[in-house]
């Protein structure tokens, strides 16, 4: 499948995975709407690395229905069609039963969720509307290897990428008929800001030695694997692609 002329808008793209998934996609001819909460050095350093032409920034706080709605007005004035909508955006923060507070956990519940999935189900509104009209696009939510794997530290976050994961298929079962393919892909753990304090020291140690590899994932396979998901056939849609290095299936 040809980038060329295909316009992706990409949350959370610019640190991390978002980062990697706005290179691969510019780099294959793609015109990549790179979407930041506040980052604003780094979303520009996103966009001045991406190769061609044509590429936007937008600030949008995908927890902010407003701001969601606006995101897609302000891209279907610059843009022709919607072709990609990649879900990345998303947070994860401890708040393990047995330690946090009560206030804290009440807290961690709500920005979890609110981050990493009823923002992902409005940007998916918005853009279902906008590949309606046009009778094409893809949707692809990035997820987790916790939402199978459990998140015994994070609970929030591993319910609000299991809820991610149903979200998908069910749109993907919704919309096939109207030609919009929606999927998923489930990353362990991958070497960006949100896994840094994780990976390092022991702790580090015991998560790498997880895979038979011995090491996280680089932000760059993951990358890879939402674009084979962007170039899969219609008749994958609904899927969820596990890419963790081995260590976890799930059957
Ligand atoms: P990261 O390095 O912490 O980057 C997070 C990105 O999301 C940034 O671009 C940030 O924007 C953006 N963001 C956060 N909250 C937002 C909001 N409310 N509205 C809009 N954008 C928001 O994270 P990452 O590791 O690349 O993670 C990307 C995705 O992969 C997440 O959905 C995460 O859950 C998932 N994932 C990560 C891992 C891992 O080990 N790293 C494993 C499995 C799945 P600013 O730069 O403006 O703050």
């Amino acid at each position: 499948m040809s980038l060329k002329n295909k316009n992706i808008v990409v949350t959370g793209g610019s640190r991390g995975i978002g980062r990697a998934i706005s290179h691969i996609f510019a780099s294959k001819g793609g015109r990549v709407t790179v979407v930041y909460k506040s980052n604003e050095e780094a979303a520009l350093a996103t966009l001045r690395s991406l190769d061609g032409h044509g590429h936007t920034l937008q600030k949008c706080d995908v927890t902010n229905p407003g701001e969601v709605e606006e995101l897609f007005e302000k891209c279907s004035a610059k843009i022709g069609s919607l072709d990609i909508v990649i879900n990345n955006a998303g947070i994860g923060y401890h708040h393990p039963v047995d330690k946090a507070s009560y206030e804290e956990w009440q807290k961690a519940w709500k920005e979890v969720l609110a981050a990493n999935l009823v923002g992902p189900a409005n940007v998916a509104f918005q853009a279902a509307q906008w590949m309606i009209r046009q009778g094409h696009g893809k949707i692809i939510n990035v997820t987790s290897r916790g939402a199978f794997r459990g998140e015994p530290d994070q609970p929030a976050y591993g319910a609000s990428k299991a809820g991610l994961n149903s979200l998908t298929q069910s749109l993907a079962h919704k919309l096939a008929s109207y030609g919009i393919f929606v999927g998923a892909v489930a990353p362990g753990f991958v070497e960006t800001d949100m896994a840094y304090s994780r990976l390092q020291g022991a702790s580090g140690e015991i998560i790498k030695a997880q895979s038979p590899m011995n090491r996280v994932a680089t932000p760059e396979e993951v990358a890879q694997a939402v674009y084979l998901m962007a170039r899969a056939n219609q008749w994958m849609t609904g899927g969820i692609f596990d890419v963790n290095g081995a260590s976890y299936f799930r059957t």
